[in-house]
């Protein structure tokens, strides 16, 4: 980023910048950042703040080399002051970690679109010579005045924010709200609940908690959906699309049955398909079902069998639209441990998916 871009700012504008910015990746120096937060604060200008952090680096390092790491590094800062764009000014805080401040911006509303924005497209980011390289972002976010009148309380929120995030399964951003993360304290153990086996068992209660597979499912998916941050989740049988719960953002609306026959290619050993970047494997394989998914804008897809005792009721399907999403181990496991809850629970009660009541819904993604 050069000096040029974030003169717009008039903290900036008659500041000199020669020395404020990061040698390897051209964004602000830490301690900018602070001084530029703490003349927001003494103005009682509102503005959000936003902990970034690469997931995984280490092994980008460990498989690549540090060189390859801090080209890696360098891409991933280019890209954030590419999505802050005019809004806001992106600093490095150290190592792996960014900052964003982002002036003016501290509605929910807005923060969570630039989130959503920064955070689903990171995937698709593609790194010179490193072929087959992706990489996702954890984002803690924290708000003034809303979240509070200091740089240290503003961080620390944020940091708590990160951190769930990074124990939901990283690749997501949370914005910072009292009710929910007022008691999350990094230093303690009690944390670590928020592993993929505390949520895999999370699925069984919901899914157990109610009288009716109906009611669990219905529960579940809204959950999911807005937990996991993805546009589109059902099941899909024969007969159709059941137990649908759709994004207000997503791109599409009108999602419809994929050709079952073309998908059972892409099933591994477990029932689970999934699918990065759709478009990229399009060019690839030049599949008929591949063409269908982004008929539907479609973009990344994590689907799973829903089978019990030898029969087969249909699959999961949890769709991305026109954002490239790099699938958790976290989100793999808790997909697989839903459909197979889903196929037990079915056997058990002697039903089908495709004869259970089509429900429908829509969620904000503020649910979880
Ligand atoms: P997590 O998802 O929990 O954030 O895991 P992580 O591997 O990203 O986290 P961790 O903090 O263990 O690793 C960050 C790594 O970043 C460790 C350090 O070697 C590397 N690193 C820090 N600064 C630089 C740098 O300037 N260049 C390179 N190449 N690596 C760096
Ligand atoms: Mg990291």
């Amino acid at each position: 980023m050069s000096g040029y871009d974030i003169k717009k700012f008039d903290y900036f504008a008659g500041r000199d910048l020669a020395y404020s910015f990061d040698c390897l990746t051209g964004v602000l120096l830490r301690e900018e950042i602070v001084e530029y937060i703490n003349y927001l604060l003494s103005r009682g200008r509102p503005f959000s703040f936003a902990l970034v952090d690469i997931d995984n680096f280490k092994t980008v390092n460990d498989t690549l080399g540090h060189i390859n790491g801090d080209r890696v590094l360098k891409k991933a800062a280019e890209y954030l002051c590419g999505k802050v764009g005019e809004e806001g000014v992106v600093g490095r805080f150290g190592g792996d970690e960014f900052m964003l401040v982002l002036e003016g911006t501290a509605d929910y509303r807005d923060v969570w679109n630039l989130g959503h924005e920064i955070n689903m497209n990171i995937g698709g980011l593609r790194f010179e010579g490193l072929k087959g390289v992706s990489i996702t972002f954890t984002m803690g976010i924290s708000r003034s005045p809303v979240d509070g009148g200091t740089y240290e309380s503003l961080l620390a929120l944020a940091d708590k924010a990160l951190y769930r995030g990074k124990m939901k399964g990283r690749n997501c951003f949370i914005i910072y709200l009292p009710e929910k993360h007022r008691d999350i304290d990094i230093t303690k153990a009690g944390e670590k609940k928020y592993t993929s086996m505390y949520l895999c068992s999370r699925v069984f209660m919901y899914l157990t908690e109610s009288e009716n597979i109906e009611d669990g499912l219905n529960y579940l998916f809204r959950h999911f959906a807005a937990y996991f941050m993805v546009d589109h989740i059902c099941v899909e049988t024969r007969g159709g699309l059941n137990f649908q719960v759709i994004h207000r953002l997503s791109k599409n609306r009108n999602f419809s049955r994929l050709d079952y026959d073309g998908l059972k290619k892409y099933f591994n050993n477990i029932g689970l398909a999934s699918f990065n970047k759709v478009e990229e494997m399009c060019m690839e394989e030049d599949s008929p079902v591949l063409r269908e998914m982004l008929g539907q804008h479609i973009s990344s897809a994590l689907y799973c069998k829903v089978a019990a005792f030898g029969t087969e009721y249909g699959y999961i399907r949890v769709d991305m639209t026109d954002t490239v999403r790099i699938w958790q181990p976290s989100e793999k496991d808790i997909i697989v441990v839903m459909a197979n809850a889903i196929g037990i629970l079915l056997h058990y009660q002697g039903k089908t998916l495709a004869g259970l009541p089509l429900q429908e819904a829509y969620i904000t993604g503020q649910e979880a």
